[in-house]
């Protein structure tokens, strides 16, 4: 047995029941009969496997009824009669709440509804399991023994297991009548509203994509089971060569995070999950759902295990399962990342490189069933104006691959297959949103100044050449953030010092002479690209990246700054170090720029006319200190993002802490406070780059800290002038100093009235 045996199998029946089950059931699905025989010969086969005194099958029908439509045990005529109400009675209870209910003694239970028709008074022990599809609960299995006992664990997955089947087959029409079909169909393919959280603003209205898409309408059943057994081992053949390739082609490249890769080669070879494998293949079902069903089982077990190493690696299989799926149909990863036209990619978690593998044409908008506001996946998507929701869990499970939908990232709503009615409501609301983008427009060219005469300095965040343009609509003062690192994460390969000579001269000659600050490289933590030798590390947004990573490998950096003294000769050049620590860092980056200039000189290329260093404080140690770095760099910029993630020590890519802490905390703006006052007594500019700032609230708090400068993306810059032209500095910094003391979590409710108070527009 191998290592991986016990993570990979995680579930392990006593004996062979559920295996022996489901072969029954295929044969009850091979004889051709009239509907209704097959469900009380399925309800049959179920009761005797599982010594059940009652088996019965309800389905929900469009009224959001559950049908008592089989069953074993109760009265033959109540089938089709008994009708339970969404939450009736403990039928109900399972259905509304999406989960398997085992009770000793049923009637105890306060959702116990007596139903005389039925005849249930001599039964005690219950088991009540969802028929889940798409994650719509479209029918319920039931269970009951006359003694008063528990289910075991084991009853209860092997109940599960034929109700994954059930609702399978009841979907692909096998089961039903014609009609009733249709109405499950209804069920599954109703118009849906749902709530997650807003990302990136913006409206869309467009075609749903799958990042992850399952495996194509299938059959549930083999028809033959050895020829299936061989397609299995054939298409298992083909999943281990793929990663064989996958790890010669990267060889060759040197790069790769190995063990990630090690590890998809164990899982490949895995004698134990290939076995697994084979044994839902014996018993009936297709390659497919054999797939299915034991990458079911491994979710099941994913979401307990605690362990984040077994976790990361069930993830691993996971991947793998849908790799062999894709194997198995022949597909390449190549037609997953094709797109229609106005795609809405729904995913469960996305990277910031797995979003630039997209088609930026067709891509527009993103709904993802994690995600934080500051991941880098929302940056990406930000900088791309691509509307982007997240925390939206339902709709991901529930969207099928070419539903009409629609995303609206202001709000977080979210809608799958929407009514004519709502369609017509967003084009309205887009029509607004262009009024109101419209009206931006003309404040373009006005003065970014408050009412009481203060000049606010509104930067834009970048990343790409697409950026650029942004310059120009937003009449924004210059890039205030340009993150190198995210061309470092487009292409399957290091980029060569000419590539990175290219984009910077063109986002410089883009930029018509307003200044454009370059980050060197941030990577590592979420920003490793696939190709980066980087060993895994328990913590990386506290590991090895950014400056710590240029500064240890001159091979990384030293292209860079070459390239940027290329792009930037005989004009302004700002070059940003992200992540500084403490002063030694600077020192030692320093003088790689130092050695990189002295090569120009040697080689009597000319210079740019001027050379500005700059600090990125986005960590603690180097805001509190801020007074030692200072004196070293010409500028600094303040990185909100992290520096709120350490702060509070949230990560800000976990969709479990976004909005857990509110930057509006007072201790944070004190600190934040605490650093511009710093930078300005050291006479630094310093610029808030943080994406906190695209929050109108947030970007109050910063401008009465004395932040003058903000850097924040395109669509933000417009709805930022409109205010700060409204705002009275004076009367708000003095507003806010008493308030920085306040024990409260956060000052955003005393703000929001402020601006109401004040009758500040917002928006
Ligand atoms: C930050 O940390 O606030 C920042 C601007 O940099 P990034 O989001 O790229 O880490
Ligand atoms: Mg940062």
């Amino acid at each position: 047995m191998s290592d991986t045996d016990n993570i990979s199998h995680p579930y392990r029946p006593g004996g062979s029941s559920p295996r022996v089950l489901l072969r029954r059931l295929r044969e009850v699905m091979a004889v051709e009969e009239g509907a209704q025989e097959r469900l009380d010969k399925l309800t049959e086969a179920i009761a005797s496997n599982m010594v059940a005194d009652v088996c019965s099958i309800y389905l929900r029908r469009d009224d959001d009824v559950l049908e008592l439509f089989a069953t074993v045990g109760l009265k033959p005529a109540a089938v089709h009669k008994t009708r339970l109400a969404w939450g009736e009675g403990l039928v109900g209870f399972v259905a509304l709440n999406a989960q398997p209910v085992s009770i000793g003694e049923a009637q105890s239970h306060p959702s116990f509804s007596f139903r005389p028709e039925v005849g249930e008074e001599l039964l005690n022990a219950f088991l009540g399991v969802p028929i889940i599809r798409t994650g719509q609960v479209i029918g319920v299995l039931v269970v009951q023994n006359k003694v008063t006992r528990r289910y075991t664990e084991e009853e209860m997955e092997a109940a599960q297991l034929v109700a994954t089947v059930l609702a399978e087959i009841v979907a692909a029409g096998d089961l039903l009548e014609k009609a009733d079909t249709a109405e499950v169909d209804r069920v599954l393919h109703r118009a849906e509203q749902l709530q997650g959280s807003p990302i990136v603003d913006g409206i869309m209205i467009g075609v749903a994509a799958l990042h992850e898409p399952p495996a194509p309408k299938h059959k549930v059943f083999a028809e033959d089971v050895a020829a299936e057994v061989q397609r299995l081992k054939a298409g298992i053949v083909r999943l281990q060569k793929s990663v064989d390739d996958m790890i010669a082609q990267n060889q060759q490249l040197s790069g790769i995070s190995r063990d990630v890769i090690d590890v998809y080669r164990l899982f490949a070879y895995d004698k134990g999950w290939a076995k697994r494998l084979e044994e839902a293949v014996l018993s009936g079902l297709t390659c497919e759902s054999a797939v299915e069903q034991v990458q079911a089982e491994n979710r099941k077990r994913m979401r307990r295990a605690t362990d984040p190493y077994i976790r990361e690696r069930l993830h691993d299989l996971d991947d793998l399962s849908r790799r062999l799926l894709r194997s198995l149909s022949g597909k390449s990863r190549k037609d997953e990342l094709k797109l229609p036209k106005k795609a809405i990619l729904f995913a469960h978690s996305l990277g910031p490189a797995e979003l630039l593998e997209f088609d930026r044409k067709k891509l527009a908008g993103i709904v993802l069933a994690e995600g934080s506001d500051t991941s880098h996946a929302a940056i990406v998507a930000r900088s791309l104006g691509i509307p982007m929701v997240g925390r939206c869990s339902a709709a991901v499970d529930r969207v099928e691959v070419g539903d009409r939908a629609i995303v609206d990232g202001g709000s977080g709503e979210v809608h799958i297959r929407p009514d004519k009615d709502v369609i017509d409501a967003y084009k309205e609301k887009l029509a607004l949103f262009s009024a109101a983008q419209q009206e931006y427009a003309k404040l373009r060219d006005l003065p970014c100044v408050t009412r009481d005469g203060t000049e606010i300095e509104l930067f834009l965040n970048a990343g790409l050449a697409l950026d650029m343009p942004h310059l120009e609509t937003t009449g924004a003062s210059g890039i205030g953030l340009f993150r190198t690192e995210l061309q470092f994460l487009i292409g399957p390969q290091l980029p060569t010092s000419a590539s990175q000579e290219e984009l910077y001269t063109q986002v410089l000659d883009e930029a018509k002479g307003k200044p454009v600050v370059f980050r060197t490289a941030d990577l590592g933590s979420d920003k490793a690209a696939p190709y980066m030798n980087v060993s895994r590390e328990s913590n990386p947004a506290m590991g090895w990246r950014g400056l710590r990573m240029s500064i240890d490998r001159e091979g990384l950096i030293r292209p860079q700054l070459r390239a940027l003294l290329a792009a930037g000769a005989n004009r302004e050049l700002n070059i940003l170090l992200p992540l500084v620590t403490i002063r030694e860092e600077i020192i030692a980056a320093r003088e790689i720029i130092d050695k990189e200039i002295d090569r120009r000189v040697r080689k009597k290329l000319p210079l740019p006319s001027t050379i500005n260093v700059g600090a990125m404080v986005e960590i603690p140690s180097a805001a509190w200190r801020l007074e030692h770095i200072a004196p070293l760099v010409d500028f600094l910029s303040l990185g909100g993002n992290d520096l709120a993630q350490f702060f509070f020590a949230a990560d800000r890519e976990s969709d479990r802490m976004a909005g857990r802490y509110d930057p509006l905390h007072p201790g944070f703006l004190s600190f934040l406070g605490m650093a511009a006052d710093k930078a300005n007594r050291a006479g630094k500019p310093l610029t808030y780059c943080g994406e906190q700032a695209a929050d109108p609230l947030m970007a109050m708090a910063l401008m009465a800290l004395d932040f003058l400068r903000i850097s924040v993306s395109a669509s933000s810059v417009g709805p930022l002038k409109k205010l700060i032209r409204a705002l009275d500095l004076n009367d708000l910094t003095a507003w806010l100093e008493p308030r920085l003391q306040s024990s409260t979590h956060s000052l955003r409710s005393e703000l929001q009235d402020y601006v109401t108070g004040h009758n500040l527009p917002l928006n």
